[in-house]
């Protein structure tokens, strides 16, 4: 569980460093370097503690869900911005959200993108 996704149902192995995030910003926050990103994802469900791979550019209803336990991990992102936005504008939301389309792949709209959605609908 990071601070950033509050509800993330798995971890996600960054194919850059080969370490386990739970979501694209912790990766920011703890590398120097962008997230490296492929079709290909490694997740680990947080329920059942297994790890499995998907592909992300083959992807349907049932990659939802973990493949050993049934839990879905593609949920939208419960995170603790939704309550900046009615409070104040804050910049450093909005060069956030710039900085990861910028390094978002074509077509590859899951889980490490549902956050940035979330961040790009602020601005
Ligand atoms: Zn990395
Ligand atoms: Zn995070
Ligand atoms: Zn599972």
């Amino acid at each position: 569980m990071c601070k950033h996704v509050l509800n993330a149902q798995v971890a996600i192995r960054s194919h850059c460093c080969k370490k386990w995030f739970d979501c694209a910003e912790c990766h920011a926050e703890k590398e120097d370097h962008p997230l490296m990103k492929k079709a290909e994802m490694i997740f680990a469900c947080k329920k059942c503690k297994k790890v499995f791979r998907k592909d992300g550019t083959d992807w349907d209803e049932s990659d939802e869900y973990c493949p050993y336990c049934d839990n879905h991990f593609v949920i939208d992102a419960l995170t603790p911005k939704a309550e900046l936005r009615v409070e104040m504008e804050d910049p450093r939301i909005d060069n956030r959200a710039l900085k990861d389309e910028r390094v978002a792949g074509e077509g590859e709209k899951i889980l490490f993108s549902l956050h940035d959605q979330q961040a790009s609908k602020l601005g």
